[in-house]
């Protein structure tokens, strides 16, 4: 089993010290390999992903990402800046199903902005597109407005499209996972606006089909974002493309109080895949001691149940995580009187401590 591990800038590095330690108190033979990405490898080779970086992450059966990023390289252009590494690596290895679970732990029930009633229990899994939409469509750039309200002003334009095998292929993920859960998918879109989305629609509903089990409903993007707030348990995976993605998942963190929890999986249809905390590189509270580990020590944990088909050395960690919250361990993102303030570093040796413990007893 072999994983690449990018930690990338800022925080990056240190929370993946912390799941790299993890994973090696599991015992299992893992073939683990270390590459720049981001800044640290613009810095070192000039570009954020260079080819020897892209070349590990395609010949691994994983990759284990940190974050990259820095407001130093807002300057540089776009196609050199850290972020387009995390994007080069999302087209190069063709990671279009990305796997965001929001759970709410029930000691940081607390942590939430939304009152604990709405969100004790919270466990949904939002499924977002990440090859196609908006993001990717062409043609984009700048011209000379001739219609519209504006003609001869300057415009900036992107195009939104979305193919058949597209919209099937992550319909499939969701449908596939909903079975492994509640079975049950709601479909975001703004079927009512967009072409593009009225298509999602009736491709989502015809893939559902094949999947009499599992009960599809559809929902508006305005909507679904209000409902995310008002009623969130209502939900169980959402699917939807990339745009709408992007923001819902960012919204579903926040339920649970601290970006700092939140793993998240990048999917292929070989099974390779990418796993990253959901949050970045965080640079005002890099080489601090202070960032929360736990959302890398839990995308690992996804990247064992996902890519390495290690499912109980999933759940080994998952569970190693629950025992250090419910000891009362906090790093500063989700302290709270009561709770122990510990360090990156600490949080870590204390989620290998408990490990050792489930193992021995
Ligand atoms: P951010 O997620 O890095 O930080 C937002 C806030 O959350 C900050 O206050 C930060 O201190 C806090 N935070 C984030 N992770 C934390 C953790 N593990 N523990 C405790 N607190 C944490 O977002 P930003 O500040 O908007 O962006 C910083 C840089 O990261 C930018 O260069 C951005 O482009 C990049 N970025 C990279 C990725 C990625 O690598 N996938 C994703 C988002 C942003």
């Amino acid at each position: 089993m072999k994983i690449a591990i990018l930690p990338g800038d800022g925080i990056g590095t240190e929370i993946v010290a912390e799941a790299v330690k993890v994973l090696g108190a599991l015992g299992l033979p893992l073939q683990l390999e270390t590459a720049l990405v981001g800044g640290a490898a613009y810095e070192a080779h000039g570009h954020p992903l260079p080819d020897s970086t892209l070349k590990l992450a395609q010949s691994a059966d994983a990759v284990l990402f940190g974050a990259v990023g820095d407001w130093k390289y807002d300057e540089l252009e776009r196609s050199l800046r850290p972020e387009q590494a995390i994007l080069g690596l999302r087209k190069h290895m063709g990671l279009f199903a990305n796997f965001r679970p929001a759970i709410c732990y029930p000691e940081l029930v607390d942590a939430s902005s939304l009152k604990p009633e709405l969100i004790a229990g919270l466990d949904i899994l939002i499924i977002r597109e990440l090859t196609g939409d908006i993001y990717f469509g062409q043609p984009r750039g700048r011209r000379t407005a001739t219609d519209g309200h504006f003609p001869g002003a300057p415009e900036a334009f992107d195009t939104m499209r979305y193919s058949r095998p597209e919209i099937e292929r992550i319909a499939h993920v969701a449908f596939q996972a909903a079975r492994k859960r509640s079975k049950r998918v709601t479909s975001v879109d703004k079927a009512n606006v967009l072409e593009t989305f009225q298509f999602w629609k009736d491709v989502v509903s015809e893939v559902a089909l094949e999947y009499p089990d599992v009960a599809l409903d559809h929902m508006y993007v305005d909507n679904a974002a209000m409902q995310l707030v008002k009623a969130p348990k209502k939900f169980d995976v959402l699917v939807t493309g990339n745009m709408f993605g992007d923001i819902l998942s960012d919204e579903a963190a926040m339920l649970t109080g601290s970006i700092g929890m939140l793993p998240s999986a990048s999917l292929n249809d070989k099974g390779q895949g990418l796993y990253e905390p959901s949050h970045g590189s965080a640079p005002d509270i890099a080489g601090k001691g202070v960032a929360n580990p736990l959302a890398t020590i839990l995308s690992a944990a996804m990247m064992l149940r996902f890519s390495l088909q290690q499912p109980q050395a999933a759940d080994r960690v998952e569970t190693a995580v629950k025992a250090v919250l419910a000891d009362g361990l906090r790093t500063a993102d989700i302290h709270a009187s009561g709770t122990q303030r510990v360090s990156t570093r600490e949080m870590g040796d204390a989620v290998v401590k408990a490990i050792g413990k489930a193992t021995t007893n």
